[in-house]
């Protein structure tokens, strides 16, 4: 046993991490890139033509419906919409994949970014969970394993348009955290509430409209650092997600309490035998390649676009998704995070600094994005700048005096450059 598992072996309760990832089918009536019927099922094949099947040649066309359903998404999620966007690459081989390459979009640009919904926890609690991007891209076709020995394809699915979308589990981000699987089922019971709502997904688990990849690790309680997670594949109802992500959590805490490690996989949940096992190991970011589609063009949203497509949101979205209020909620989760976090981490005088240091930094992005966008954003800057003075007030007092030299300088920086955004 090495020295490291014997510490976690040690060491008392644990605690989840959940972070989820969700798949929603957009309810356009065409697929994505051509104008085949993206409708459910069908005799497999007959929905196809040489764009959704990647032969050599054929052009995509980006669906103009589709675009707006994922504006319209994000913008009920509480997202910022990324002005300029375009879509990515990602480069592999499956037989579902007849192009051996995915349409999808990496990287910063996504269409929705830094978003947020709220979850009641099972205790009657109130938990703000971060969204941290919300993206548009091609769904695959469909194996079917007829025998040990046999597979089948069917592409009508290829090319359906599919939003994904993305927790934020970073407590720096200013958002809870879903810790257990209860909240979990929760968060994917809201968000699915929110799509079909807004008719952009049909949200029907049964049929693979609305699929479901938590991954998860777990720590010791209290721990700043994250332990090694796994993915769940093959979650296509509330329950499979409930009793997929309890019996992994208790893997895993089982797993590191008799001196073994969590090795960092995807895992198939088996709702059968109510067990999780080995699918593959995971691959690094990095092996599929990404780069710009050069197909398509990068498409910029214009504000009157944004407006109205947000203009058509039902009511209850309305309120909380103008700019300013997005900006202001997001100052004050920041100030709440802050404040656990110095409560938690100030008797450490680096990790102070550390945090403080990218508390700036995040909220100078805050402000950038915020002063180039739209010129009402004087309480946002208000905000802003609160939650940094609380946050260097905070540490401050329990820092040594070169380490809060260094912090009250980088405090007067963010400061001026602050209040020069505010004054342009
Ligand atoms: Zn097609």
């Amino acid at each position: 046993m090495s020295s490291d598992t014997q510490t976690m072996a040690q060491a008392g309760p644990y605690e989840a991490v959940i972070g989820m990832e969700v798949h929603a089918e957009l309810l356009t009536e065409s697929k994505m890139f051509c104008a085949c019927s993206a409708e459910f099922g069908g005799e497999p094949n007959t929905r196809c033509c040489p764009v959704c099947l990647g032969l050599p040649g054929s052009l995509p066309v980006a669906n103009r419906k589709a675009v707006e359903f994922v504006v319209k998404a994000a913008s009920a999620l509480n997202c910022r919409i990324n002005r300029a966007t375009f879509f990515h690459r990602k480069n592999y081989f499956y037989p579902d994949l007849p192009k051996a390459y995915q349409v999808t979009q990496y990287g910063d640009t996504p269409i929705g970014i830094h978003g947020w919904i709220q979850i009641e926890t099972p205790e009657g609690g109130v938990k703000r969970i971060g969204i941290r991007r919300v993206h548009l891209e091609e769904d695959t076709g469909k194996l079917m394993h007829v025998s040990p020995l046999t597979s089948e394809v069917d592409y009508n699915r290829s090319g359906v348009p599919l939003m994904e979308i993305v927790t934020e589990h970073d407590p720096r981000a200013g958002f809870d955290q879903i810790n257990t699987a209860a909240e979990a089922r929760e968060y994917l019971v809201q968000l699915r509430a929110i799509l079909t709502c807004l008719g952009v997904c049909d949200g029907k688990m049964e049929e693979g409209s609305l699929r479901c990849e938590p991954n998860i690790s777990v720590r010791p309680a209290g721990s700043a650092t994250y332990g090694t997670r796994t993915e769940l594949k093959n979650l296509n109802s509330f329950r499979a997600v409930f009793r997929g992500i309890e019996y992994e959590v208790r893997r895993q805490i089982e797993t590191i309490t008799s001196g073994g490690k969590v090795v960092h996989e995807t895992r198939r949940w088996d709702d059968e035998n109510g067990v999780t096992a080995t699918m593959r190991g995971k691959e690094l970011e990095q092996e599929y390649r990404y780069f710009p589609e050069p197909d398509l063009l990068p498409f910029t949203f214009e504000e009157s676009y944004i407006e109205a497509v947000r203009g058509g949101l039902p009511a209850a979205f309305k309120a909380a998704t103008s700019w300013t209020g997005d900006v202001a909620m997001s100052g004050e989760c920041f100030r709440n995070a802050v404040s656990r976090y110095a409560r938690t981490t100030a008797t450490q005088a680096s990790t102070a600094h550390a945090v403080f240091m990218e508390s700036a930094l995040w909220l100078e992005n805050l402000l950038v994005n915020a002063s180039g966008m739209l010129p009402a954003t004087m309480p946002a800057v208000t905000m802003a700048k609160y939650g940094t003075y609380f946050a260097w007030d905070m540490l401050r007092k329990n820092i040594s005096t070169k380490t809060q030299a260094s912090t009250t300088d980088t405090f007067l920086r963010f400061m001026m450059r602050a209040n020069s955004a505010a004054t342009t």
